[in-house]
């Protein structure tokens, strides 16, 4: 017998939630064609932003948009004590992404934490991610071609381009890594697990791309719509 993981009834075999609450979740399903930003009505297009400013990455991939229930999900999910909720929407991701058709990378690489975050944590949630990922599409996973040097610090009161310092300034990429790969690496997903401005990813793209690989997209479980600093509600 199986249960779904939200309402515990009865689920098909090998499903974690039951065909009600997965209709329910909150599926991105109109956005923007490039950041995956989501949009209310049917879209398709740029949005404003990355029409004015165009993004170093060729393309966003989220299959839900972080509202509920999904962020009190990955909020439980990346908190430890349920992580099997991660699990659960990791699955939904990798079906989504073979369902759409997504163009997939030659690696995965997740955001990385700060050594000393992830210490106290014990895991990185992107990098647990990538690795559920990675095995049900076949694409490997590097975990040290980037990493987290320095805490970017609040970046509510900043400005988009002192966002975009501050987080250059926050990673690394280990070019001789990287440059050390064979076969080349070609082409690269960053994986986290929200996109909330896009900032982290625009900026590691930027980066990887100056470091010789000729294409980066982001993928996430979820990203957060027009209201990008409204505090996720508390967990359940
Ligand atoms: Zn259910
Ligand atoms: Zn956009």
């Amino acid at each position: 017998m199986f249960f779904c993981l939200l309402c515990h009834g009865l689920t098909p075999p090998q499903q974690d939630l039951c065909p009600a609450c997965r209709r329910d979740l909150p599926w991105n399903q109109h956005h923007c064609e490039r950041c995956a930003e989501p949009w209310p009505t049917p879209f398709h297009g740029l949005c404003q932003l990355c029409v004015a400013d165009e993004p170093f990455y060729d393309q966003c991939f989220a299959p839900f948009r972080y509202d509920f229930p999904v962020d009190q999900l990955i909020l439980q999910g990346k908190g430890g004590k349920r992580a099997e909720l991660l699990y659960a929407l990791g699955r939904l991701m990798a079906e989504a992404l073979l369902q759409q058709d997504v163009v997939l990378p030659d690696a995965i690489v997740p955001v990385p934490m700060h050594p000393q975050k992830q210490n106290k944590r014990g895991y990185n949630q992107a990098g647990v991610l990538a690795q559920l990922i990675g095995r049900r599409l076949g694409i490997p996973v590097h975990h040290d071609l980037v990493l987290k040097v320095r805490e970017p610090g609040d970046q509510k009161n900043l400005s988009r381009s002192g966002r975009q310092h501050n987080i250059s300034r926050a990673f690394r990429v280990q070019r001789n890594r990287l440059r050390a790969c064979q076969p080349p690496l070609r082409h690269i997903v960053l994986l986290d697990d929200v996109i909330t401005t896009g900032s982290t990813i625009n900026q590691l793209s930027r980066q990887l791309r100056s470091s010789g690989v000729e294409r980066v997209d982001g993928w996430a479980l979820a990203r957060t719509g027009k209201d990008i600093y409204t505090q996720p509600s508390s967990p359940l």
